[in-house]
């Protein structure tokens, strides 16, 4: 495998960024700007480039590797119907473990591998170099600082690198800047609202024993909305926890979710060899997600379970499905084409998981939890559990149907 942290960056760099990219007194043109390199962008960016587009891809990173803030872990649905290269991916997790707040434990087990950490640094330094090689230049350590209009339909872009900043020209700007878009708010798109916090730390050095398990506590004192997890694979340990922010203090629920997976993992000898933490919006795909000058996608555009907080299936599905559009657009030569590009028919299928969110945001009481988990295991309410946790739902696959008969209609 190529290695795009090296020389190859450098180059890259040099040629988009180091003189930068406006050369000679040229602004540089592409036909689409995208900014953030996490899973959604790099997932358009190698669709676009691969179907002859000419792409810019930036990021405020230096290195996709660090920080990275998300657990990784990749649901049934998506390993299916996506090719994500075994290397990249930890050994299957089949087994689940419920702790309410008193530490009783629900057991669920699947007859499938269900879940696989994704390694995720590598898996976007992968993905980087397919799109590099198909086609589209890569800018590292470049903020967003906002767009225009320009005469012509398309967008100008300006991009902080450091020294100074530049402005490319561009026919369409996507916006995969994560949970807190800069982009959305300077195309006059949607924003995300409603949003939960996550940090994580990734231990090694504990003997790691037994199944894989994914471990959820449900606290709502220590996870207000959410949970706090302990994953393993056999191979890795990520522990960690989440909730409204203004519900909690995320550091020291952490300490306190350690503390109780003690219980399953001896720490004695652990230590944290990375921290991972971010925003993760739990409000469901939001309603304006392009205009004719560019679009959102993955945490920008609120493709997140609002239920699972899962949003790596929804990077993949949504930017695929961008991508089209795009595609499409850029070979009709019709803007219009992106007005297609709608959230609410997405949201629709979100509704009752947007319902289930609303419940369990609303439950502040350890007590009630309690009550909750010892219902859930009782047998016939065991498998609502194993629904939530293995259900086959991901993130809606969008109507192609309407795309297609744009093209025919043109
Ligand atoms: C602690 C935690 C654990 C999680 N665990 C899971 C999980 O196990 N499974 C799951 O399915 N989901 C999980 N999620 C959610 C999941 O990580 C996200 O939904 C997913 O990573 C979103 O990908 P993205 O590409 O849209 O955004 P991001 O991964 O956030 O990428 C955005 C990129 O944009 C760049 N950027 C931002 N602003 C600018 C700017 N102004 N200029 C230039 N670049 C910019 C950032 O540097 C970043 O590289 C977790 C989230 C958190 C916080």
């Amino acid at each position: 495998m190529d290695d795009v942290r090296g020389d190859n960056a450098c180059r890259i760099r040099a040629r988009v960024a180091g003189e930068p990219v406006i050369m000679g007194g040229a602004m540089q043109r592409f036909e689409v700007v995208i900014i953030g390199a996490g899973l959604a962008g790099l997932q358009c960016a190698r669709i676009l480039a691969g179907r002859g587009v000419s792409v810019l891809i930036a990021d405020r990173k230096n290195d996709l590797e660090r920080p990275v803030h998300t657990t990784g872990i990749f649901v049934r649905r998506t390993l299916e119907d996506f090719d994500i290269p075994a290397r990249f991916l930890g050994p299957p997790v089949r087994r689940v473990v419920v702790h309410s707040p008193a530490g009783r434990m629900l057991r669920l087990e699947s007859p499938h591998d269900e879940f696989r950490i994704g390694r995720m640094g590598e898996l976007y330094v992968e993905l980087l170099r397919q799109a590099t090689q198909a086609g589209a230049e890569w800018l590292p350590h470049a903020h967003f600082a906002g767009s225009r209009k320009d005469d012509c339909g398309g967008i100008f872009v300006t991009l902080d690198t450091g020294r100074r900043a530049s402005t490319v020209q561009s026919r369409y700007l996507v916006g995969a800047d994560g949970a807190s878009s800069s982009v959305a708010a300077s195309l006059g798109l949607s924003t995300n609202r409603e949003l939960i916090v996550g940090v994580e730390e990734i231990v090694v050095g504990a003997p790691l024993e037994g199944p894989p398990t994914l471990h959820c506590y449900l606290d709502p004192v220590l996870a207000p909305g959410y949970i706090g997890w302990a994953a393993h694979d056999g191979r890795e340990l990520h522990i960690g926890a989440g909730g409204y922010a203004a519900r909690f203090s995320p550091g020291a629920s952490l300490a306190e979710i350690r503390r109780r997976c003690a219980a399953d993992f001896d720490l004695s000898r652990a230590r944290v060899v990375e921290r991972r933490g971010g925003r993760i919006p739990v409000g469901g795909v939001l309603a304006k997600i392009s205009c004719p000058q560019g679009l959102l996608v993955g945490d920008a555009a609120g493709a997140v379970s609002p239920l699972t907080a899962g949003g790596l299936d929804g990077a993949m599905r949504l930017s695929r499905y961008a991508a089209e559009v795009l595609a499409t657009a850029i070979e009709l030569d019709d803007p219009r084409v992106l007005m297609l590009y709608r959230g609410r028919e997405l949201k629709t299928p979100f509704i009752s998981r947007q319902w289930k969110r609303r419940l369990f945001a609303r439950l502040h009481s350890p007590l009630l939890v309690e009550l909750g988990c010892a219902v859930l295991r009782t047998p016939p309410l065991s498998r609502l559990a194993s629904q939530v946790f293995f259900g086959r739902g991901s993130f809606p696959e969008p109507d192609r149907a309407v795309l297609q008969r744009a093209e025919q209609t043109k």
